[in-house]
């Protein structure tokens, strides 16, 4: 809004259908930046997330889990590599699946927050929707983890204002990604891992999901490609 009334007061001079023109303008393009920045989570438009490790090392993060099926395998895999990860979890999900959200806590691996329901229209949820739909998942992990869970991730890499003051309010900071390996989209496991390999740099936090077997089946050469890269594997939060 301010740089609307910024703008408002450099077009000042014009008057007239031409004023009306010029603000109609700025108008549209102020629209088309706040949706561009509302769906590009790694602008930092609304809020600041966590986007970046440091140079040496990267951050596996899975989404959207805990899945009966998948999660199982990812955790396998991870546990035969030595590496740990961090896993944002759908508190629907963990509510119907809480032996898998205490064993990826037991095993050694981060838990963050991902929105209790995940729906599709989440990002258009006023604000007392989206802090009863986000505390819901907190008080589901914090009941089997035995302690607050200190991360969040946006369903869909989606911000807004809202989002800003509900996550400040239950004191939780967001945590995007640098990389995003496209796995829900990529059918083709060949293309995936190529994707993965070529991309892949110090630094990074990979966004992944462990509901989907694609992925299951790239992790453990994607995994040795890092190592061979010199690359460390953390887990999140960062102090
Ligand atoms: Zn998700």
């Amino acid at each position: 809004m301010a740089v609307v009334l910024g703008g408002f007061l450099l077009i000042g001079p014009f008057s007239g259908p031409e004023k009306l023109l010029w603000l109609t303008l700025l108008i549209i393009c102020w629209t088309i930046a706040a949706a561009y920045g509302s769906y590009r989570i790694g602008l930092d438009w609304y809020l600041k997330s966590v986007h970046r490790v440091e140079a040496n090392a990267i951050a596996l993060t899975f989404d959207d889990g805990p899945d009966p099926d998948t999660t199982p395998r990812i955790l396998s895999i991870l546990n035969d590599a030595g590496v740990t990860a961090t896993f944002f979890l759908i508190g629907e999900k963990a509510e119907k699946y809480p032996d898998l959200v205490r064993q990826i806590a037991r095993e050694g691996h981060g838990i963050g927050n991902h929105s209790f329901s995940h729906r599709k229209d989440i990002g258009f949820f006023g604000i007392d929707r989206l802090r009863e739909d986000i505390g819901k998942a907190n008080r589901v992990l914090e009941l089997n983890l035995g302690r607050p869970v200190p991360l969040f991730r946006p369903p869909f890499g989606v911000t807004n204002p809202r989002y800003a003051k509900v996550l400040t309010a239950l004191g939780l900071r967001s945590i995007g990604w640098s990389l995003r390996s496209y796995d829900t989209v990529i059918k083709n496991e060949e293309k995936l891992a190529a994707r993965l390999r070529s991309k892949v740099r110090g630094g990074h936090i990979v966004l992944l999901h462990d509901s989907v077997p694609a992925t299951v089946s790239v992790l453990a050469p994607f995994i040795v490609y890092c190592k061979s890269r010199q690359l460390d594997f953390v887990k999140l939060p960062l102090s």
